[in-house]
């Protein structure tokens, strides 16, 4: 039994395969945590596609995404997702009710429609499950993984998921916007005493001050949020397309000089949260 966390796509916004974002990685927002014998992918951006094709590969037959909201870049690696086309393969999708508006369901049908994608969702082989949850919910996984959810300040809404077994947890708050001065009470109460919170840190301090209601915070916020509730490391995610590698080098040096638990996420890397330390 184990308890590790890969990043496949650290980006928001659109994938940036470019060889001076190369150190960080171009792929947008996917996770995988393998946690008690499960397969969890938290998002399903341009990342997923490569783990998808090893699980096949490995023989695994089953897998559950966490989807924390319907923007393209948290979803447009899900066609390219092989085990959901794998017959038999046991895939449950579970996503955040957005505000009023379409569910994921609806969002990753859609997004394989004529014209935009060759072959429709209801013809993958997969069994695919999905299941909405309304942020504040909690859910089980099995195997003692307990998820717990909260709603995050997004434009068309977003879901934050928190990850507990054995005493360990992550959690994952993207994409928010912070209102500076007011720290985010949902937020605070997801990620107490968490060992490691993934958090959407796209803009700087000067970035964010021209793009409010963009829907996206800083790595401030999220140090300042970390540190208040008591956390063990936080990751910086959903790095903006422009900041090439100088520029996220800069940002996680600056971070750390602040406050020393913090690293800029890097595609591929992996975290044992059994063991601590850093990233692989
Ligand atoms: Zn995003
Ligand atoms: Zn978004």
């Amino acid at each position: 039994m184990d308890y590790t966390v890969t990043f496949w796509g650290v980006r928001g916004t659109v994938p940036c395969p470019l060889r001076s974002h190369m150190e960080f990685g171009g792929n947008t927002a996917c996770i995988e945590v393998r946690v008690a014998g499960h397969t969890v992918f938290l998002d399903a951006g341009t990342g997923l596609r490569l783990p998808g094709r090893r699980l096949v590969k490995e023989g695994v037959r089953s897998a559950t995404l966490l989807l924390s909201h319907a923007h393209l870049d948290h979803i447009s690696g899900f066609p390219f997702f092989a085990p959901a086309y794998t017959p038999g393969f046991d895939l449950r999708i579970i996503g955040g009710r957005a505000d009023g508006g379409p569910g994921i369901e609806t969002a990753l049908t859609r997004q394989m429609e004529r014209p935009l994608f060759p072959v429709p969702l209801r013809t993958m082989g997969g069994d695919l499950n999905f299941r909405e949850v309304t942020a504040g919910d909690s859910f089980d996984l099995g195997e003692g993984v307990r998820v717990r959810t909260a709603p995050l300040n997004h434009p068309d809404g977003a879901t934050a998921f928190r990850i507990d077994w054995a005493d360990r947890s992550l959690a994952y708050v993207t994409d928010t916007e912070h209102v500076p001065g007011a720290p985010d009470r949902a937020v605070l109460d997801l990620i107490a005493g968490a060992d490691l919170v993934v958090y959407d840190a796209t803009y700087t301090d000067d970035e964010f001050a021209r793009r409010v209601g963009w829907g996206h915070s800083t790595w401030s916020e999220g140090v300042r949020l970390c540190r208040r509730a008591g956390v063990g490391r936080l990751a910086l995610f959903h790095h903006d397309p422009d900041h090439d590698d100088a520029a996220m080098a800069a940002i996680e040096a600056e971070a750390r000089a602040v406050w020393p638990p913090v690293f800029a996420a890097r595609e591929g890397t992996t975290l044992d949260l059994l063991a601590g330390g850093p990233p692989a």
